[in-house]
């Protein structure tokens, strides 16, 4: 059940942490975006979370984000895909989301290139990375990097704007610092091998037992979801 007050303390409290971890770093909290990832949470917990203040929400899946969208179109929202994106539905979500952070390969960039500019809007993508070599995830793998910031050139509405981590799931908040560690100096890295740094602006990294690490670590975007929300009820 939906617990508008509810919602909005569990948002105070997110917001507070975020100021803090920012804090310890010597960052400041206003060059961190907060996601709220809204997956599987109906378009009025959206709605709740809108009235309290919040403006970016991310989604996993293109259908259910583009329900949701229809539903709030009435509202000032700026809409993050974070999931894996299938090349058949790449078009038409470049040309509803305002940030993708799930590419992974060249054939999607162009795609989602070419879905905003025929709805004549701009897109800002994030290349994902799979550190880990899991088979079972998704993400370029470090060696295909340079090739894909490449293809930066050719875009026209869509803009390669920074990297996106989901790590492997670990059950201590620290255990996941040394992967974020290791996304921002692939980052600097790159900006040493001479990318254009404007490519690689945006860190997305942390979620809701991790985020705190993850802006301690350089995140300029977190992924939060139940620490807003509410438990998300298990497949
Ligand atoms: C679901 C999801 C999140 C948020 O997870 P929480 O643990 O609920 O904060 C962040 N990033 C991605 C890619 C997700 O799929």
């Amino acid at each position: 059940m939906l617990d508008p007050s509810a919602l909005a303390a569990r948002l105070d409290t997110v917001r507070d942490r975020i100021a803090r971890a920012a804090g310890r770093a010597g960052r400041d909290p206003s060059s961190i975006r907060l996601v709220a990832i809204s997956k599987t949470f109906p378009a009025e917990y959206i709605r709740a979370a809108a009235a309290a203040g919040q403006r970016d929400f991310g989604e996993n899946k293109v259908q259910e984000a583009l329900a949701k969208m229809d539903a709030l179109a009435d509202l000032p929202l700026n809409w993050h895909l974070v999931g894996h994106l299938q090349s058949n539905k790449a078009r038409k979500a470049g040309g509803r989301f305002d940030f993708v952070h799930s590419v992974d390969d060249a054939a999607l960039l162009r795609r989602l290139d070419e879905g905003a500019r025929e709805a004549g809007r701009r897109i800002q993508l994030l290349v994902q990375i799979d550190l880990a070599g899991e088979p079972t995830k998704h993400g370029a793998p470090q060696d295909e990097l340079a090739g894909l910031l490449a293809a930066a050139d050719g875009l026209s509405a869509a803009r390669i704007v920074g990297l996106m981590l989901l790590p492997p799931a670990v059950d201590e908040p620290g255990q996941a610092r040394p992967y974020f560690r290791t996304l921002l100096r692939l980052r600097d890295g790159l900006i040493r091998q001479g990318v254009a740094p404007s490519l690689l602006r945006e860190l997305s990294m942390g979620m809701s037992h991790d985020y705190e690490v993850a802006i301690e670590e350089g995140a300029t975007m977190v992924r939060v979801g139940s620490a807003i929300f509410g438990p998300r009820p298990q497949p």
